[in-house]
């Protein structure tokens, strides 16, 4: 029953989603695979236009295998998580020289791709291939821990809410399946208030019935960092370094930096940022020097042509806090 109330609602309310465009079953892989990727750690709403891009520039497999490395993560900047898009490309040469151009429809064949973990083989197996799979992303999630109003640790561990997927039953549409039970924890089973009165499931909901929406998480552990970056000017140039050095967004252009203790933090009185990425809390002190000799991996770079440049997200902010001094 509950499986229908979903599917009916689905079928009535789904957003219209560049990667849902009716199409081959070949374009279906290849949108699915991208869509996958791109939305990996970032909402639906910030993907649409980078796929909409993405795919006028880089419309298949093939061209994906052949593209540069400086057009794709172009087309990555602002996604963050630049991995993703090198692994994406991997993964179209690994599918070209081994599944003669299509993708493999098999949870563990599709785990061999690079960047491809148990989640996104979950859901290209669904969503491509139409298998009876739920991929338990965030959405998914929300919903069955409210369904069930689970709570405690044991009740929230991933082992447990994989097993409490059973309450979704099966149905031979899994593809769409899939997708609306995403789709009702987008739309309707918001983190902080739930649109119930317009969901289709209020009567299996425990959470509905006992006015308990509150959302138990694991805790999530966030390592605090140091970092002092220098900038080096030349005129109106400033020195940017390819990152061979750390292991968060490697080969992308940052300033000089390096890792400090917190005592050495302390003892800076130069600017100081603090800056989140992923579970990384990073405080970076900002010092100003010069430079004769360029290092090897490294560019002179116009402070007014900055912004054309491939550069992560923390580099800008170091950048944006210090621009009026320099
Ligand atoms: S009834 Fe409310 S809490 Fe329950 S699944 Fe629907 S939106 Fe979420």
């Amino acid at each position: 029953m509950i499986t229908k109330k979903i599917l009916n609602w689905y079928d009535n309310n789904k957003r219209s989603l560049p990667w849902r465009a009716r199409c081959s079953a070949k374009k279906k892989e290849y949108f699915t695979l991208v869509s996958e990727f791109m939305l990996q750690q970032t909402q639906v709403k910030t993907v649409i236009p980078y796929f909409n891009n993405f795919l006028k520039d880089i419309p298949n497999l093939q061209s994906l295998a052949k593209v540069s490395e400086a057009k794709l993560l172009k087309h990555w900047q602002g996604l963050g998580y630049y991995s993703r898009a090198k692994n994406l490309k991997k993964s179209a040469k690994m599918i070209i020289d081994n599944y003669s151009g299509r993708l493999p429809n098999n949870f563990e064949e599709l785990k061999k791709l690079p960047g491809v973990g148990d989640y996104t083989a979950s859901a290209v197996s669904a969503i491509a291939f139409n298998q009876q799979i739920i991929p338990l992303d965030g959405n998914i999630e929300r919903v069955l821990k409210r369904i069930l109003n689970l709570k405690t640790e044991e009740e929230i561990k991933k082992e447990n809410l994989h097993k409490q997927k059973k309450i979704f039953g099966k149905t031979s549409r899994s593809s769409d399946y899939a997708q609306a039970l995403m789709e009702i924890g987008a739309l309707l089973c918001k983190p902080k208030n739930p649109y119930c009165y317009k969901c289709p499931i209020t009567k299996n909901c425990l959470s509905f019935k006992r006015k308990d929406f509150e959302i138990k998480k694991k805790d999530k552990k966030i390592i605090d960092k140091f970092y002092l970056a220098t900038l080096y000017k030349n005129n109106n140039q400033l020195l940017l370094i390819k990152n061979d050095k750390f292991k968060f967004l490697k080969n992308l252009l940052i300033f000089p930096m390096k890792e400090i203790t917190q005592s050495d933090s302390l003892l800076k009185s130069s600017k100081k940022l603090n800056v989140k990425m992923s579970n990384m809390n990073m405080n970076i002190s900002i010092d100003f020097s010069y430079i004769k000799n360029k290092p090897k991996n490294g560019m002179w770079i116009e402070k007014t042509k900055l912004e054309n440049y491939m550069i992560p997200t923390f580099t800008k902010k170091i950048f944006a806090s210090v621009k009026h001094n320099l």
